[in-house]
């Protein structure tokens, strides 16, 4: 624990003016333009990863980086989302994943899941990807099997996700873009969930090249004008 309380204290000696400035305007609110969700895994580090500066990320962290559907779970994450949305009026959720993920490897393997009685329920919210891997991949095994576990709970999750009223609405109106991601901790890579194509593709720089995960709005014409 002193390392931590020594390190508080480096980053308040150390912190640049540019730093400074910022947390003293960001004291009294915050206008993050992007929710990431991922796993807690202690690998996982939003800010380092993105260059992010203070307030700009609304990070949300679980194990397995998992949103329960509507009306099945009420939960810190989907409470999370709904503030996200309604009140800090996000215009992009992300759900990341990640390679050599614990919560993957213990759906992969219940037997690793022994002993942890609310893991095991927890994961449930992750059995939609056990079920499409066992289904259509059932040959699937070790490094590449998890990969594609990893990969269709980012997509699974991302559906549960569009099951939040506050998340559909906001979809549905243009002013809300949701992304499923993986990051490759090895490889320090990350691939997005291409709708279109069905695939996981690289995540390179420029807007344009950014894949979608999302349906296209379909009131994206103001409601007057449309009437
Ligand atoms: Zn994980």
């Amino acid at each position: 624990m002193e390392r931590l309380i020594q390190g508080f204290d480096r980053f308040r000696r150390d912190m640049s003016d540019e730093h400074r400035q910022l947390f003293a305007k960001l004291a009294s609110g915050q206008t993050p333009h992007t929710m990431f969700i991922t796993c807690a895994d202690s690998r996982v580090m939003p800010e380092l990863l993105f260059n992010a500066n203070p307030g700009e990320l609304f990070v949300y962290r679980n194990v397995g980086n998992i949103v329960p559907p509507y009306a099945q779970h009420v939960s810190g994450v989907v409470a999370a989302i709904e503030y996200a949305v309604t009140a800090l009026k996000v215009q992009h959720i992300v759900i990341c994943g990640h390679s050599d993920c614990g919560a993957m490897k213990a759906l992969q393997n219940p037997a690793l899941l022994k002993g942890k009685p609310s893991v095991e329920q927890w994961l449930k919210h992750a059995d939609v990807a056990r079920y499409v891997v066992a289904e259509n991949r059932p040959t699937m095994q070790g490094e590449e099997g998890l990969r594609y576990l990893t990969e269709e709970n980012v997509v699974g999750q991302l559906e549960h996700m569009r099951t939040l009223p506050v998340v559909a609405a906001a979809m549905a109106n243009g002013s809300l873009r949701i992304h499923g991601w993986i990051y490759d901790i090895a490889r320090t890579d990350i691939t997005a969930f291409d709708a279109t194509e069905g695939r996981f593709r690289p995540l390179v720089a420029g807007s344009s090249n950014l894949p979608d995960a999302t349906p296209h709005a379909r009131f994206s014409v103001p409601v007057a004008s449309a009437a």
